[in-house]
């Protein structure tokens, strides 16, 4: 199956992916919108998504994107990437209102909520699945870049299980086109501002270990947030780096968003299922790393959670 033939004879098409988007998610977006505006120059396309943290300015036309306006109009074709429906935000209603619906996702907890569903859970990406659908003679270098970034942002530069010979393959292929991976790898994924390593830094010293050191929990208050004036978009790769630490089977970051409210993030070595558990507590994403937004004190949450942990340690 290839995209195109999906959004053949569209005039209109949006494209979008899910609230808070990471590396793949706006690799992706950017990834179709580049493409779909080379195949189908005469169709009005319009990316909605939330703004994208700054080290994604390397991607072409990224200040394309549509944060915070939404028009009325029906789409003839919508595209969710990355995402199920009700993680669209306020453009869920543009997408509901929309002719056809095609969904393209990764995520072992999604059922497929268009008319088209092309959920593929062993992918390692959105934008790995996206590259197959796409024709290799239409992708150029800036397409490729956006594809790659996607890429490498949920295989951890090509390092987490995830990653297929398939995933290398296709890799391979995107730098050929000769853009600078090595510093987009650096820039977009490991170079960290001060007050980022800051914050990480406390999160690593305030961290608590339970469960005979298999799990590990850590928080970031609205108060810590602002003393070191930072944003979600700055906490990315705590939780990874909570992971890491020797003996760590499963490891759970929260941040606050509201009173009682946090977003919670979960990473495991395969021996937990974080998938399972988010979705438990309404929220979703892959076996090895996911996420929910829970309500309740910091403390209920980690005993909620931590109940789920141990039920699926127990069964090992
Ligand atoms: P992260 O912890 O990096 O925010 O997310 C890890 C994985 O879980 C990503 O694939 C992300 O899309 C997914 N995820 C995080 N939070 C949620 C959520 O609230 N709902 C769903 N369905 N997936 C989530
Ligand atoms: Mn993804």
């Amino acid at each position: 199956m290839k995209i195109i033939d999906e959004v053949k004879g569209a005039m209109t098409i949006a494209i979008s992916g899910h609230i808070r988007p990471d590396g793949d998610c706006v690799g992706s977006v950017m990834g179709l919108y580049l493409y779909l505006k080379k195949a189908l120059p005469a169709a009005e396309i319009d990316v909605y998504l939330d703004k994208p943290a700054d080290i994604f300015r390397c991607i072409s036309h990224i200040e394309d994107i549509k944060s915070g306006f939404y028009s009325e109009k029906e789409y003839d074709v919508f595209v969710a990437l990355d995402t199920t429906d009700d993680r669209l935000g306020d453009v869920e209603t543009i997408y509901r209102k929309a002719r056809k619906k095609i969904n393209i996702d990764h995520h072992v907890s999604n059922r497929g909520c268009g008319d088209v569903n092309i959920v593929e859970p062993d992918r390692s990406s959105t934008a790995e699945l996206l590259y197959e659908l796409m024709d290799a003679e239409m992708i150029d270098e800036e397409i490729a870049k956006a594809i790659y970034i996607g890429i490498i942002h949920d295989t951890g530069v090509l390092r987490y299980s995830n990653t297929s010979p398939r995933t290398l393959q296709i890799a391979a292929e995107l730098i050929k086109f000769g853009f600078d991976f090595s510093t987009i790898v650096e820039e977009t994924f490991f170079e960290k501002t001060y007050r980022q390593t800051q914050i990480m830094g406390r999160s690593v010293l305030e961290s608590v270990r339970f469960m005979e050191g298999r799990c590990i929990v850590s928080m970031v208050s609205r108060r810590m947030m602002e003393f070191y004036c930072v944003t979600p978009k700055d906490l990315d790769g705590i939780v990874n780096q909570l992971q890491s630490v020797k003996g760590v089977d499963c490891a759970i970051f929260m941040y606050e968003t509201g009173t009682l409210e946090y977003k919670v993030s979960m990473r495991s070595n395969g021996k937990v299922d974080v998938s399972a558990i988010a979705v438990k507590f309404g929220g979703g994403g892959h076996v090895r790393a996911a996420g929910c937004t829970m309500n309740g004190t910091y403390h209920d949450n980690i005993n909620n959670l931590s109940i789920e942990i141990a039920e699926q340690l127990e069964n090992e």
